[in-house]
């Protein structure tokens, strides 16, 4: 079959072995979304080798569950034993020996079919476009920062980021009712979530100077402090403008995968009491349910769409600092 695949580095093939693990859903995919995840472990984050991609929408080809077959589906992409506590209790997140769909030991999206648990795939209902159903992983990714830190309508938060991820966050938030200011380095892209976030602040490079052991000084910023700071920029400075934004016992949540490690000033952590909170992935009910209730419009969010034959064009286009999400169809 067709895939994009990555050895030393991203090529097109058209030799890749139809994936079929024993027990599972084989799925046809229709599209699938490119993230910054996928740009990084093209950079070598996580040291995957095989056909990347985990935002996906397809149709299932062969089950070993009939009722299956036939079906428009997406799948959460972490495929846990099913025989340890965390797989019993139906959340594989962090199961030990997970594999995860095209990032950890599992071949993903970018090619014509993929293999998932049958448990693991969900059915879209009919409201929701191919185009939406793409979103449902990254979304589901916003929307599980909620799992991991308590937010209301008195929660001031900032969300450090004005990309693809980012733009999902302020979107999951809004129901909350807290209130959501969003920091960028793109006025075109701040410019999107007008309507959506309260406040916004476009920041450049020269507002974060840091001393060579890291401590930050933040430049022209003034008295605004966030009970709460998303970080999701995908950026190295990204960690230390949240450590000097939060408020004393605030709390930062990190959302991007970068695929370097990034220089912490830990003092001010101490000193300050923030809370540093992790989070990955999401479940997928409460994204399909918002895309459901038509209440978000995605489109804008879309800045191109290639086939899988020009999956490279479409890296590249990713690529671009101007892009958003660029979705490869598959068939
Ligand atoms: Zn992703
Ligand atoms: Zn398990």
């Amino acid at each position: 079959m067709k895939a994009l695949r990555l050895n030393d580095r991203l090529e097109l093939v058209s030799d890749a072995s139809v994936p079929r693990r024993y027990g599972e859903s084989l799925v046809a995919v229709t599209a699938a979304g490119i993230c910054n995840t996928d740009l990084e472990i093209v950079k070598g984050y996580a040291g995957f080798l095989g056909i990347p991609g985990h935002e996906f929408v397809g149709v299932v080809a062969e089950s070993p569950d009939a009722s299956l077959e036939g079906k428009r589906v997406v799948g959460e992409i972490n495929a846990g034993c099913g025989l340890c506590d965390l797989c019993a209790a139906g959340d594989p997140r962090h199961c030990s020996t997970r594999t995860v769909l095209g990032i950890k030991d599992r071949d993903g999206a970018f090619a014509e079919f993929l293999s998932l648990p049958s448990r693991n795939l969900i059915e879209v209902p009919k409201s929701i476009t191919n185009e939406q159903a793409v979103f449902v992983e990254p979304l589901a990714a916003a929307l599980g920062i909620r799992e991991r830190v308590e937010l209301d309508a008195n929660s001031k938060i900032a969300v450090i980021g004005d990309g693809k991820l980012a733009q999902l966050i302020v979107r999951a938030l809004v129901p909350s009712g807290c209130q959501l200011t969003m920091i960028g380095k793109h006025q075109e892209k701040l410019d999107l979530a007008r309507g959506i976030a309260a406040g916004f602040i476009l920041v450049n490079d020269t507002f974060i100077q840091r001393s060579a052991a890291g401590e930050v000084t933040l430049l022209n910023w003034g008295e605004e402090r966030f009970d709460i700071v998303i970080e999701a920029s995908g950026s190295e400075t990204g960690l230390p403008l949240a450590i000097e934004i939060v408020k004393p016992r605030g709390v930062i949540v990190l959302k991007s995968t970068y695929h370097k490690g990034t220089l912490l000033y830990s003092a001010k952590l101490v000193v300050n009491e923030i809370s540093l909170i992790g989070s990955r992935c999401g479940r997928f009910k409460p994204a399909i349910d918002l895309l459901a209730s038509g209440s978000l419009d995605l489109s804008a969010l879309i800045s191109a769409r290639f086939s899988l034959d020009d999956g490279l064009a479409a890296f590249e286009a990713a690529r671009q600092s101007a892009s958003l999400k660029v979705i490869i169809d598959v068939r």
